[in-house]
């Protein structure tokens, strides 16, 4: 039935297709953690959601494989992970050396100005990892406060070896934050073990959660530079001495209303990712990604990324000479009801990018897919 508005304007309820996501994210749900969001809504202070809450913590601990204290989800998208560690840990006047080689070390660097920090950066082309040695010569002129690095460029498809940077970033007693927003639960990530200091994640990615959450988490040592602050944290919003009443100890005060279902999802995505086990998840993610690699070099396509530098979620390929990108996503859309995505800044119309994302990642989305542009190409 038609809505009308005094305008006269009208509102059909509306309808979506059944899609095939193939993109940088959302990745595809499963009907369990869509069940789960469907559970009727209880208040954000009751006993019942403060345990899953609770639960929550405690999954966010063991895939970030961390036993921090301060480990919880903040309420947004995985931006709002990426701005709260940042302007948590950053004080005006405070130097931070981003490492930069896509869009989203782009964007944290945008956010450290934006809060007063002092940009110091580090730069490799789109498409090839951040080198250490660069990072060792930027040190020479800098003192940072903060180190920061995306593990998986998903507007690149790079995978960035983490464990000498973080050496580095001890080296000179910064603190060392990690952008996991795809790698999370789709490979191989210990936040204690490689000495990372604050790491943030996204639901959207290979947890195959509703986007809209933000799984976060801060050493002691950030946890103290955080409590060491002289100045207030521009946001009150992202403010984590704020936020933390909320998630840990005794009063469990009210900041803001917790996003109850998103919540509910995202409980059901950790049991199922804990239910397939970790290192699972990343072995099914890296087979995934070689079959799929199989099949498009197959038809001739080539990738974007070093071989060993490659995401095994996000695969970015170069689209061929005189075949057109829309056109070709577009169809792709219309007649086979597939999503991938496409390049951003400088890879726009040059590469595409396909996920193998938590519940997309399997052999029937590849085969999908591959017959699908083999008729389409
Ligand atoms: C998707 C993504 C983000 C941003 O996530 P949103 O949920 O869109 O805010 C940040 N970093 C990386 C590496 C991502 O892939």
């Amino acid at each position: 039935m038609k809505i009308q508005d005094t305008m006269g304007i009208k509102y059909d309820q509306f309808s979506t297709n059944r899609r095939i996501l193939m993109g940088p994210g959302p990745s595809e749900v499963h009907p369990r953690v869509l069940n789960a969001m469907a559970t009727p809504l209880i208040g954000h202070l009751d006993p019942q959601f403060l345990d899953i809450m609770d639960d929550i913590k405690s999954m966010v601990q063991a895939t970030f494989d961390t036993r921090n204290n301060m480990s919880f989800v903040v309420s947004g998208p995985a931006t709002t992970g990426m701005e709260t560690c940042l302007i948590n840990l950053l004080e005006p006047g405070d130097e931070a050396l981003i490492c930069i080689n896509g869009v989203f070390g782009e964007r944290m660097a945008d956010m450290v100005e934006r809060c007063g920090g002092v940009l110091k950066s580090v730069e490799a082309p789109w498409g090839k990892p951040i080198d250490p040695e660069d990072v060792r010569t930027a040190l020479r002129s800098c003192k940072p406060k903060v180190i920061a690095i995306v593990h998986g460029e998903t507007s690149t498809g790079v995978l960035q070896p983490l464990e000498e940077i973080a050496g580095l970033a001890k080296s000179v007693d910064a603190l060392f934050v990690v952008d996991a927003v795809t790698t999370h639960c789709g490979v191989d990530l210990r936040m204690d073990d490689w000495e990372i200091d604050a790491m943030y994640a996204g639901t959207q990615k290979c947890l195959s959660a509703p986007p809209g959450l933000s799984p976060i988490s801060m050493s002691y040592r950030a946890t103290q530079a955080i409590a060491d602050r002289k100045t207030k944290v521009q946001s009150w919003f992202m403010d984590l001495s704020l936020v933390q009443n909320y998630w840990a100890g005794s009063r469990r005060a009210y900041h803001h209303t917790g996003p109850v279902s998103a919540m509910f999802a995202l409980h059901e995505a950790y049991r199922m990712v804990l239910e397939e086990g970790l290192e699972n998840r990343y072995e099914r993610h890296e087979r995934n990604h070689l079959i799929l690699k199989e099949g498009l070099e197959e038809m001739g396509l080539e990738f974007l990324v070093e071989e060993k530098y490659r995401l095994p979620m996000l695969n970015a390929v170069k689209i061929p000479d005189g075949v057109d990108d829309r056109k070709v996503r577009k169809q792709l859309l219309q007649d086979y009801n597939i999503e991938i995505g496409g390049g951003m800044g400088v890879l726009d119309g040059k590469i595409w990018r396909i996920g193998l994302m938590g519940e997309s990642s399997s052999i029937n989305h590849i085969h999908m897919l591959l017959s699908a542009l083999k008729k389409i190409l």
